[in-house]
């Protein structure tokens, strides 16, 4: 037989963190406590019950009275995953806008189930051109317009109104990636016209990892109804999923229920705040943030127009050490910030402000410990930096 030293292996104790990458954010320690509920079976009427709560909190959220909405089991890749397997069918014309690491996972989601993918692209850290989608879906049948509304690897927003119309106008469904946007801007899913709509919950919910709030519209249900094949992935099959999380209680797979706990409460604490203020709030640490960054001489990747909010690149200052500056914020700060991903590996920070993490507390400590790191790189930082910020505070 095999033997293991249990006593090797110490209490987990990470310490704290302040969270400020792409995700996952800081956790708010009520989420943690509702996590820390006793484990109760997926049939438990109580936990029916908080099931019910989720969905009406969500529909909140995604401002929807799509009944099909629901959290996947998984994190937001599987979100996208849910959406593209029972949406799209082998043969069927599938139009998705690419500019960064997420459209570029969509894209090859649809070449892995059979979907004839068209692909309409941008440059990183720059928004897609309408006009290129609406000649790519010119004179096809095409079945799902594909978006990222927040792009994390870049810190660009997509604005959706006007590819909304295109795939209305088309006959398509109009499908968005709100990982990152839910829960820190409007993700208004009804008045937009989104059809299908998928998040996760380590981003601006400010809950763990591991579920994807998903929601499907009536035409996306139509779809998914009158499919020829059956949907090839069976754990994701919403079809099924829908039998236990909508009226029947048919099992299909055990919920991961103190999952779902944190993310009720989560949702519960965004209900508190409201979507309004909470919005507010996002933009408010964002302007001070990039305040701030603008004073230290540091230079913004994305132009005004077409920010995030929540994920903030800024470009890194020729002669500085990516990695260094990185490791000192986390080893002498506790402060967790992304590096670049694919065309801005070692060019762009990304900082995130997401959901609990956002807060003038946290934007005030970043950047004075950027600033003092900075300064020991040899990098002239200006010095107004924390006034800067301050005087956009002062202004709300
Ligand atoms: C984080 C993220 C994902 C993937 O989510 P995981 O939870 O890492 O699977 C998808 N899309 C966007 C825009 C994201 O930021």
């Amino acid at each position: 037989m095999k033997t293991i030293d249990p006593n090797r292996f110490r209490d987990i104790d990470p310490g704290q963190r302040v969270l400020m990458g792409p995700g996952p954010s800081d956790v708010s320690p009520r989420v943690l406590q509702a996590m820390s509920a006793p484990c109760i079976g997926h049939l438990d009427p109580y936990f029916l019950s908080a099931m019910d709560e989720t969905q009406q909190l969500l529909r909140y959220l995604f401002q929807t009275d799509n009944r099909l909405t629901i959290p996947v089991s998984g994190t937001g890749s599987a979100g996208m995953e849910t959406c593209f397997v029972n949406l799209v069918e082998p043969g069927d014309e599938v139009v998705v806008c690419v500019n960064g690491v997420f459209g570029t996972r969509m894209a090859d989601i649809v070449g892995r189930i059979g979907g004839k993918l068209t692909r309409v692209d941008a440059p990183w850290g720059r928004t897609i051109d309408p006009e290129d989608v609406r000649k790519a879906v010119e004179g096809k049948k095409v079945k799902v317009l594909a978006v990222v509304h927040a792009e994390t690897s870049t810190g660009v927003c997509q604005p959706l109104d006007d590819l909304a119309a295109i795939a209305r106008d088309a006959g398509a469904l109009f499908l968005v990636d709100t990982v990152t946007s839910l829960g820190g801007m409007e993700v208004d899913v009804d008045r937009i016209g989104i059809d299908a709509v998928y998040s996760g919950t380590q981003k601006c919910l400010s809950c763990p990892p591991g579920l994807s709030p998903i929601s499907l519209g009536p035409a996306a249900v139509e779809t998914l109804t009158n499919r020829k094949t059956p949907v090839v992935s069976w754990y994701l099959d919403m079809g099924m999923v829908a039998d236990y999380w909508g009226g029947n209680r048919k099992y299909h797979h055990t919920a991961p229920i103190n999952m779902v706990f944190a993310l009720r409460e989560a949702l519960r604490i965004i209900a508190e705040e409201g979507l309004e203020a909470r919005h507010d709030r996002h933009l408010l640490n964002h302007r001070a943030l990039v305040a701030g960054v603008e004073a230290m001489g540091l230079e913004m990747v994305v132009a005004k127009s077409d920010r995030l909010p929540m994920l903030n690149t800024i470009r890194i200052p020729a002669g500085v050490n990516d990695a260094k500056v990185r490791g000192a914020l986390l080893k002498d700060f506790g402060i967790e910030i992304g590096g670049g991903l694919g065309d801005f590996a070692g060019k762009a920070w990304r900082v995130g402000i997401m959901g609990h993490a956002c807060r003038r507390r946290n934007v005030v400590l970043f950047l004075s410990a950027i600033q003092t790191i900075l300064k020991a790189e040899g990098f002239a930082a200006g010095p107004d930096v924390l006034e800067a910020a301050a005087a956009i505070y002062d202004e709300a």
